[in-house]
């Protein structure tokens, strides 16, 4: 169930503040332009009205499902593999929650959870795609940005796809994983995000609030846990409070 509006502060807090019934339905919530953007630990998405795509999609735990972390790589997976169908070549993800191409920020994802009666019921996945930047784009972001028609490889004289287009794609790849992990977890999924680690390998710094990690990038473990080779073997950081920066 797709509802597409011209104006909202967050698709991700419309979803979660408002939760539509349970139809047995994924819902999905897409804005034309978002007065207040989300990412983790509130700082700001920016989207700028028809040069970015941003949306939200609402997913009700089925009984039985995975815990829910792991939700926010399944999301990248399947945003790095509508991407790539698109034509854009190279992408990689950066765990937990962005997509890059070649070392600058595409996308984000923000998953965030609706409890109730002692258990998950429903994620809310939140997603922004710059589809175009402005030239006068300010950012104080900690990585550099890019967009989809700096990146995308077309014949020439090949429009660019529309924000459908592109929705459509990124649900189309949502859809199935969304599925695989319902009734087998992350498991399944993760050689694939593995095979798209931007930092597989390479040192990294992980910083929570009160202290920061450093050592190579080992890859995830089955639940989407973070393992990082130090001097006292591996570790494994979940990605609560934590952020990855180049190390
Ligand atoms: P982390 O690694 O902890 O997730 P992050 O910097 O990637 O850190 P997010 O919460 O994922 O943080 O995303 C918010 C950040 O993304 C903002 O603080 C800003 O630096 C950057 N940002 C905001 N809007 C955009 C955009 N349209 N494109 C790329 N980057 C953006």
């Amino acid at each position: 169930e797709i509802r597409w509006v011209a104006e909202c502060a967050s698709t991700n807090s419309a979803l979660l503040d408002a939760p539509p019934a349970d139809d047995g339905r994924v819902h999905v919530l897409v804005a034309d332009r978002q007065s207040a953007g989300r990412g983790r630990r509130g700082r700001p998405w920016l989207s700028w009205d028809d040069a970015s795509l941003t949306f939200s999609a609402l997913w009700r735990f089925p009984p039985g499902a995975p815990a829910p972390a792991g939700l926010s790589l399944v999301a990248g997976l399947a945003l790095a593999r509508a991407l790539e169908r698109l034509g854009v070549p190279g992408v990689q993800l950066k765990w937990p929650n962005d997509v890059l191409v070649h070392g600058a920020k595409l996308a984000g994802i923000l998953v965030e959870l609706l409890p109730g009666r002692g258990r998950t019921l429903a994620a809310v996945i939140g997603i922004g795609i710059n589809l175009r930047l402005p030239a006068d784009i300010d950012l104080p972001a900690a990585i550099p940005v890019t967009a989809l028609d700096r990146v995308l490889e077309q014949p020439p004289g090949h429009p660019p796809p529309t924000r459908s287009a592109v929705l459509a794609a990124v649900l189309g790849e949502l859809h199935p994983l969304l599925d695989i992990f319902a009734a087998a977890g992350f498991p399944p999924l993760r050689s694939a995000w593995q095979q798209r680690n931007a930092f597989a390998d390479l040192p990294v710094c992980i910083s929570g609030e009160n202290d920061t990690l450093t050592g190579l990038c080992a890859g995830v473990d089955v639940d989407g846990a973070l393992l990082l080779r130090t001097g006292h073997g591996v570790q494994r950081v979940l990605a609560g409070d934590v952020s990855l920066r180049p190390g």
